[in-house]
């Protein structure tokens, strides 16, 4: 097995989902791009092309980005522009899915109809979401914004942890604000079991906000903004609470690197994952899965 991605290694929420899922599309989605050979070109192919939920997840993150930077530089909170995008995007993929559809890559049953009814929804919520939630920072000072820093990260636990924030915002008083912004509804989301007094994520939001700003965690707060039903969910961490996740990093982290081969990656198969999994065309279990069929790599 290849040591580069070694070099790039850190945890973060996303690869611990995929670590708690499925080993094997970790393997793929962490180690199999810096493998040698057809396996790297294949995956990074595959990469190329995202689930609908999640490419979804992009435009609508893309979007609300491009209002928030254009509103730093202008004062002017313009939601003409992103609108277009969105319609674009989703018009590109509603005419050509086969170029960006994980769905359509893996051969399963897809309803194509979803494509256009999610485009209706996400430009139906666009203007509420904006007059719900710009009163809300509309005042503060904004420190940073999705994409001012690439593959931004921090030191925790001794390991690197990636993040990918969406807002930072600064009260006159000090205290910060970070904040994600999540596509569906809170019900739903917190029906499936995340509750964000739980987040991972939001408590590497801030671990990092308070040693970035060195602002102490009882000024901090971080919050998952909900897209779908234009809800909130806001938290704060102690002191205790972070170190304990710099210790689930620090654990989490040794556990991740102490692989030596593929076989150390097991494959988890279901129908719900495997179909909209990147990996599922190279992925003997997941092709079994999706098809009833053995294939051999
Ligand atoms: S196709 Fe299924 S089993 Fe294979 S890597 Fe993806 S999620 Fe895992």
């Amino acid at each position: 097995m290849n040591k580069k991605w070694r070099r790039w290694f850190g945890w973060s929420n996303s690869k611990e989902e995929m670590w708690t899922s499925c080993r094997k599309q970790y393997f793929f989605h962490v180690i199999g791009k810096h493998e040698p050979g057809s396996m790297s070109q294949s995956v990074r192919g595959l990469q190329a092309l995202d689930p609908l939920d999640f490419r979804k997840g992009t435009i609508l993150h893309e979007a609300i980005r491009s209002v928030l930077r254009s509103y730093r530089d202008t004062q002017v909170l313009d939601l003409s522009k992103a609108k277009e995008l969105i319609e674009l995007k989703f018009n590109l993929i509603e005419e050509h899915p086969q170029d960006y559809l994980t769905e359509m890559r893996n051969g399963v049953d897809f309803d194509r109809g979803r494509i256009p009814k999610l485009k209706h929804l996400m430009l139906a919520n666009f203007e509420p979401f904006f007059e719900k939630l710009w009163p809300k920072y509309s005042h503060k000072k904004i420190l940073f914004i999705d994409g001012d820093e690439e593959f931004l990260s921090f030191q925790c636990g001794g390991y690197k942890v990636y993040i990918s924030p969406d807002l930072v915002t600064q009260e006159e008083n000090g205290s910060l604000l970070v904040t994600d912004w999540k596509v569906g509804s809170k019900e739903r989301t917190e029906a499936w079991g995340r509750e964000p007094e739980e987040s991972l994520q939001l408590t590497a939001y801030v671990c990092w906000a308070g040693q970035k700003w060195e602002v102490p965690p009882a000024m901090i707060g971080a919050e998952f903004v909900y897209y779908g039903d234009l809800e909130f969910s806001r938290v704060k961490r102690t002191l205790d609470e972070m170190d304990q996740f710099a210790e689930f990093v620090e654990q989490r982290s040794k556990e991740m690197l102490d692989v030596t081969s593929p076989e150390d990656f097991p494959s988890n198969p279901s129908y719900r994952i495997c179909s909209k999994c990147w990996y599922a065309t190279i992925c003997k279990e997941g092709k079994r899965v999706l098809t009833g069929e053995d294939v051999e790599f």
